[in-house]
């Protein structure tokens, strides 16, 4: 909303802005500054999270995600930091540098001789981009790592959006054509459409924390999380459940015939270094 906006909404507060509003535009300017910099000085972090295969047990890949502590304003959470992003056009940024290291990190455990691939998260404003594909082979090159290692995890939101964009679904083709997987995020929580799995390259169906959360209170839920398994099955998807925190959540999982899972009880997402050590012990 428009400062202006505000002040017409504002109810009790005709002419003058809440306290509370003051503070949320406040906040988003001060975090967008310091983000800025922050970029400038790569002050950014990876933690990297493992995906398992649910009956091996062993990690087949590493989901890359945000992490920033400024020294002014201490932690913000990717929940708060990602939609200013957005909306600032920095995500775009954010993207870059995630890739990057994305990248960097997934040809260094190619060669310690680790078989696993990282997954990175990108919003739809970052392939409005006309060249992101190409951004992205570019880094690839650069970074000497080959695009089968690189996963890019795409929300429903994104999905429902880019099936209206040719130029989103010509980019995603390419990559997909250069070997990158393509993950539908948070499934079953966007709207009900279906014809992005007609014309997205999706291969990894990645089942949203929020189901798996109330899994054991609800049967509805079971019944829910069932079916969305035997959909992603039926398509040829790869299944995977996220936010899985108990081992009575991992059997019923197994039991749908889930593939993959990730979450607490595996791991939090820690440093890159946690990670290797994981791949060791699997030695
Ligand atoms: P997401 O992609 O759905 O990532 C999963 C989130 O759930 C992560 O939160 C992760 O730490 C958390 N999580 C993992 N396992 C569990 C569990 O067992 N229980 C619970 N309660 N939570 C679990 P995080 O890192 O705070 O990220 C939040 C969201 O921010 C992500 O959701 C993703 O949408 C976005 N995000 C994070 N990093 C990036 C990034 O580099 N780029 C973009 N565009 N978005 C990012
Ligand atoms: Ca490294
Ligand atoms: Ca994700
Ligand atoms: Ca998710």
């Amino acid at each position: 909303a428009t400062i202006s906006n505000v002040r017409e909404a504002g109810g009790d507060n005709i002419g003058s802005l809440s306290n509370a509003t003051h503070k949320a535009i406040n906040r988003k300017s001060i975090i967008e500054k310091r983000l800025l910099l922050a970029l400038d000085q790569q002050d950014l972090k990876v933690l990297y999270q493992p995906l398992v295969n649910n009956h091996t047990g062993k990690i087949i890949a590493a989901e890359a995600l945000v992490r920033w502590e400024d020294e002014e304003i201490g932690v913000v959470s990717p929940d708060e930091l990602i939609p200013i992003a957005e909306e600032t056009g920095l995500i775009n940024n954010i993207g870059s540098f995630m890739i990057e290291e994305a990248c960097k990190q997934a040809a260094e455990w190619q060669k310690e001789g680790f078989d696993l691939k990282v997954s990175i998260n990108l919003s739809v404003r970052e392939f409005r981009d006309k060249n992101m594909a190409k951004s992205i082979l570019n880094i690839l090159s650069k970074t000497n790592c080959p695009a089968n290692l690189i996963q890019i995890e795409i929300t429903e939101k994104f999905a429902l959006e880019a099936e209206a964009e040719t130029s989103i679904i010509k980019q995603m083709r390419k990559l997909e054509s250069e070997g990158i997987v393509f993950v539908l995020d948070d499934f079953g929580t966007g709207y009900a459409s279906f014809r992005y799995m007609q014309l997205l390259p999706i291969e990894i169906l990645k089942i949203d924390q929020m189901f798996v959360a109330s899994l054991l209170q609800s049967e509805k839920t079971q019944r829910l999380i069932n079916g969305m398994v035997q959909f992603g099955k039926s398509m040829n998807l790869t299944v995977l459940a996220e936010g899985v925190e108990t081992n009575e959540q991992r059997e019923l999982l197994k039991d749908y015939g889930c593939d993959a899972i990730q979450g607490f009880l595996i791991s939090k997402p820690v440093a890159e270094s946690e990670i290797s050590k994981l791949l060791k012990n699997e030695k």
